[in-house]
């Protein structure tokens, strides 16, 4: 009987042979893509599927198959591939002319929507990426103390250029970067009982989502709002993941007050996006006419096209009710895999908060980056093969973002999928 190489290795050929087009596509690309595409996220052995085209939540790849998207775009597709709204208000845009070199009533009126909405935000930037909000806020954060040190965590993903992780280092910006350890309060101490008095900020994800959605504990979270208070940093939320996780974010789910917020993704109703916001005093540094001496440039800030797809997302879908939902159903979704994995004693878990979750290759639990060192990457891998075999499509390291177009039958659906799956696993194994 195999063991868990010969069937990831079968998957992988199976996966090969039933996609001749992808496999086509994938080799010639390379040509003037490093690696065939311009996103490594997406990248996976052999190679990864072409999508030819959406019907609603399902992605239908170039060689004919159909897969209910669980990813979700990593979280920026949470309204969908195609939100009515949205396209209306894109529509609108596309019909009156864009990139103006000038401004209009659009970009104060996205600005107030996220403002009304984020506790800690009385003003805002756009930025066209959560990397490009990120640095800002850093470089703002240096600036506005006039230290340098800036903290960050161990596997803290922040951007391609900013990423404390496994093939991070080498784009890193070259701050002086204090990196400690997620979820421990005690290092966070002893990092500002030693170096408190040069610590610029502190960057912190409410939940490490690029790296297993593994959330921050309550006490390391205040400890770090409690620390920066006391030594005079600036607390930064990257919040480009977690703000989906209600309509203020997960700043007001845990009554956290950072100083700055970052924010990116799905807010442009998927369209690029990025800002960077905090208090009118911290940001009046952008105000030239109060004595600001910073300047913010970006041509495309102000895209007409991302600003009215934020208003549309903002103004009429995202309401209380509508990301309430999705955040139960992904809980309902967490819960359920965590069931199927222990029912069937499979080694695996489901991590996260709401509608964000991640699957692991260990029965867990899961509360800090080292919980992971035992993960066995080999079930997950095989885990989305056979998914998307079965026709549904996450992240190949197993990470999920639920859309609004996922119903609770879908969600049904998929656990019974991946419980019959597991059910079969250890059979499958001899
Ligand atoms: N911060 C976090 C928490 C993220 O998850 C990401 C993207 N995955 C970013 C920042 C970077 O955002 P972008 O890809 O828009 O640059």
């Amino acid at each position: 009987m195999p063991g868990l190489d010969e069937l990831l290795d079968a998957a992988r050929n199976d996966y090969e042979r039933a996609r001749p087009v992808s496999g086509r596509r994938a080799k010639t690309a390379t040509d003037v893509l490093p690696g065939g595409n311009t996103r490594s996220v997406l990248d996976f052995r052999p190679y990864p599927f072409r999508v030819a085209g959406v019907d609603g939540p399902y992605l239908i790849d170039v060689d004919g198959h159909r897969y209910l998207d669980l990813l979700g775009n990593y979280s920026a597709g949470l309204l969908g591939h195609r939100p009515g709204v949205v396209a209306d208000a894109v529509r609108a845009v596309l019909d009156q002319g864009w990139s103006l070199g000038a401004i209009t009533s659009a970009e104060a009126e996205l600005a107030r929507l996220v403002a009304d909405r984020f506790d800690s935000i009385d003003q805002i930037r756009f930025t066209n990426s959560g990397t490009e909000a990120n640095l800002m806020a850093i470089a703002t954060a240096k600036h506005v103390t006039g230290r340098d040190v800036v903290v960050a965590f161990r596997a803290g993903y922040h951007g391609g250029v900013l990423y404390h992780g496994d093939g991070g280092t080498g784009l890193l910006v070259p701050h002086r970067w204090e990196v400690a350890e997620y979820n421990d309060t005690v290092g966070v101490q002893s990092l500002f009982a030693s170096l408190g008095e040069q610590i610029a900020c502190v960057i912190v994800e409410p939940m490490l989502a690029a790296s297993g959605c593994i959330p921050g504990s309550k006490t390391f979270l205040e400890e770090i709002r409690r620390s920066s208070a006391d030594n005079g940093s600036i607390m930064i939320f990257d919040e480009v993941m977690t703000s989906r996780l209600s309509p203020g974010g997960a700043q007001s789910l845990l009554g956290i007050r950072p100083d700055m917020t970052t924010l990116g993704k799905y807010l442009a109703g998927g369209l690029p996006f990025g800002a960077f916001g905090g208090g009118r005093d911290l940001m009046a540094v952008f105000d030239p006419h109060s004595g600001g001496t910073l300047t913010h440039g970006g041509t495309f800030n102000n895209d007409e096209l991302s600003l009215a797809a934020g208003i549309a997302a903002l103004g009429s879908i995202l309401d209380d009710s509508v990301l309430r939902a999705v955040n139960e159903r992904g809980d309902r979704l967490r819960s359920g895999l965590n069931e199927v994995f222990a029912d069937a004693g499979v080694p695996m878990c489901a991590t996260g908060l709401g509608s964000l979750l991640a699957i692991h290759g260990t029965a867990g639990p899961v509360e800090r980056i080292s919980d992971l060192d035992d993960s066995d990457d080999r079930i997950k891998e095989l885990l989305f093969f056979d998914l998307l075999a079965a026709g549904y499509y996450m992240a190949r390291r197993g990470f999920i973002a639920l859309s609004l177009d996922i119903s609770d039958e879908h969600v049904d659906e998929f656990l019974e999928e991946v419980a019959s799956w597991a059910d079969s696993l250890t059979g499958r194994m001899g």
